[in-house]
């Protein structure tokens, strides 16, 4: 794997495919062939007909662990907040792909640091607040200070509850020139290390819809968005200067297609709305993807809840990585097949 940060501060958006390792189901029956082969760091091949190759910014193959993961897909994001822009990470993929193992890590492990499978999040924010005293010590001589608040959400139905404080349920997005894109009334919370984060991490998570019925039903239909915003004021030349940057940490809700056929009602409404924020969120990168290779084209960053919240996080100078989670198994391979498209359209 690449892991020079220089090399990902080139392009506005990456993408990275990760690939789960087979589980104890998967290994016990036929499901144990596998759907995939790695042909390097940048490529991999999806076996079925026809055979096709990918190639991405970085191929991440089962045994690739979590801190590597991090250094690759992480690090860098870090070093885009503290250097004044926003950032974006999102992990893609159908359900039970390994979005949240991405993300977060095993939830039970969260408290139990430093568990090696603690995720993305916890470690990039070991690694934010290292680097933040780090600077404030080089530019004393500025009296450089940061201060971090976190907010975490989930998006469902097109609509978006407050994890942190769950009764509120269907909050307005507002836009002003003072703030940009807002959510009113949401939480947030003063962060200053590991542990607070940790603290909000597992709250929220413990508030994520769970299902009553069938694998995980409605968790796996939400997007969550955790949210840290990085203020950092100094003085130079006795002017004093503010800056704001933005970290978005993005668990989307299963790509896997949900069946209209047979919905009605409430459980129709769901299941459009999903591949909505979802198809939304491909058009916007690929609008931004074509902006950048000097094409015009118009962003649909209001057709849906997502991409409108994360509109000043998407494009202009922000980074975004996409994190496209898939299995290997035999089993899996329409849902990885559509998973590689989607990844290869986001390039
Ligand atoms: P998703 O959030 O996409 O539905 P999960 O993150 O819950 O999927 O992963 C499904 C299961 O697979 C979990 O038990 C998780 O611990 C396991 N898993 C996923 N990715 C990995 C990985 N890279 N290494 C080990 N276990 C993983
Ligand atoms: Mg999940």
């Amino acid at each position: 794997l690449r892991e020079d940060p220089s090399f990902w501060m080139e392009n506005n958006v990456q993408v990275v495919i990760r690939v789960r390792p087979l589980n104890n189901n998967e290994k016990n029956t036929q499901s144990y062939n596998r759907c995939l082969k790695q042909e390097s760091a940048q490529s991999i091949t999806w076996i079925g007909y026809p055979e096709t190759r990918f190639t991405f910014d970085h191929v991440a193959c089962e045994t690739v662990d979590q801190e590597t993961l991090f250094r690759v897909a992480g690090l860098p994001m870090v070093e885009n907040c503290i250097a004044g822009y926003n950032s974006c990470v999102f992990a893609y993929g159908q359900t039970g792909s390994g979005k949240t193992y991405t993300m977060l890590g095993e939830i039970s492990d969260l408290e139990a640091r430093p568990s090696p499978h603690r995720g993305m999040t916890p470690r990039i924010f070991e690694f934010l607040f290292a680097r933040i005293r780090a600077e404030e010590e080089s530019r004393r001589d500025e009296n450089l200070k940061y201060s971090c608040k976190c907010s975490f959400l989930e998006i469902y139905n097109e609509q978006i509850t407050d994890l942190l404080e769950p009764s509120s349920s269907n909050l307005p997005l507002r836009e002003d020139t003072r703030n940009g894109v807002y959510v009113d009334n949401l939480t947030e919370s003063e962060v200053g290390c590991v542990s607070d984060i940790l603290n909000l991490l597992t709250r929220g998570s413990a508030n994520r819809r769970v299902a009553a019925t069938k694998m995980n039903r409605e968790s796996s239909r939400s997007h969550s968005v955790f949210t840290c915003i990085i203020q950092s004021r100094w003085e130079k030349d006795s002017t004093s200067n503010l800056r704001f940057a933005r970290l978005n940490l993005v668990d989307l809700a299963g790509s896997e297609r949900w069946r209209t056929s047979g919905a009605e009602g409430e459980r129709l409404k769901e299941a459009v709305n999903i591949n909505k924020s979802l198809s939304t969120l491909g058009l916007v990168i690929m609008s931004l993807v074509d902006l950048a290779n000097g094409k015009q084209r118009h962003v649909p960053y209001r057709d849906s809840r997502l991409t409108f919240l994360l509109q000043d996080s998407l494009g202009g100078n922000s980074k975004t990585m996409i994190i496209a989670n898939v299995s290997p198994s035999v089993c899996s391979t329409n849902e990885t097949l559509s998973t590689l498209k989607f990844a290869q359209r986001a390039r």
